[in-house]
Order: C-alpha cells, then structure tokens, then sequence
C-alpha cells in the first residue's frame, strides 16, 4: 500500500461525519461480508430523484468503513442517475473492465480502492457499501414505475 492509499483510508475510517443515523430514510440496506466480519447499514433518504442525506452504522474494518463513507461523500446530493452511474463505474474499475478516463475522475478518493482489484478478499471490503447503494438504488428504480 502506498503512502497516500493508507493516509486517504486513515482519514475516511477515523472520520465520523457519514457514520451516524439520519432521522427517517427512505432506504435502509444491510450488507454483510462473512469472510472479513464486516457489517454495515447504508441509510438513504431520498426528496424526489436526489439523494438529500446519506449515512451508515454497524462495523466493520477500516477498508470496508472508508470505502462506504467515501462512496457516501460521492452520491450525496446527486440525482439517482447520476449515482447510479458512479456506482457502475466503481464496480466496472474493481472488476477490470475497461472504463473512460474522465469516468475514473468522478471517484475521487473511490479510486484508491482499484489498488485493491487484484486482492479478492478485500474486494469484498472495497465494495460492500457499493453493493447496498446498487440494491437501493435498483428498489428506487421499481418503485418509479
Ligand atoms: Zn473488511
């Protein structure tokens, strides 16, 4: 792990700002990955398409806790499209498919994690909070029409 990955990931697992219960959710998502024990709830609370407040709660490891609050960082405020599309591009980068370049840009921080990609048990970390926020946001979907 380089210098700045371990700096970024300290900075997000020690940072508590999106660990926290918001007040009424319109989504609740739990995500469970056994091999390493972690256990994190995504809640959502949507006005319309936009995505107005994010948080999580549980435990889990600082990878696992610095990925979901940094994907949180990413998706507040954004339309559930837009979300959408930095969630396929999180898991497009994890699984070595070809992505543009401007793409990989809008991860910011998320982008550390590709670092990851070749780690199997840690994909699992990298990418639990991304798994629940695709679930919502496949929910969210249904429940438009
Ligand atoms: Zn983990």
């Amino acid at each position: 792990m380089n210098n700045m990955y371990s700096q970024i990931m300290l900075e997000h697992s020690k940072n508590k700002k999106n660990f926290r219960e918001i007040e009424n959710p319109t989504y609740i998502e739990r995500g469970h990955n056994p091999s390493c024990g972690d256990d994190l709830t995504l809640l959502l609370k949507l006005d319309g398409q936009i995505i107005v407040d994010a948080s999580f709660i549980g435990f889990g490891c600082a990878i696992s806790k610095a990925s979901m609050s940094i994907m949180i960082d990413l998706v507040k405020g954004k339309e559930l499209k837009n979300a959408l599309d930095v969630v396929d591009t999180f898991f497009k980068m994890m699984h070595e498919e070809e992505v543009e370049e401007e793409k990989l840009y809008s991860l910011g921080d998320a982008y550390l994690f590709e670092s990851l990609k070749n780690v199997p048990a840690r994909i699992k970390c990298a990418t639990l909070g991304w798994h629940c926020l695709k679930v919502v946001l496949d929910k969210s979907k249904n429940a438009e029409v």
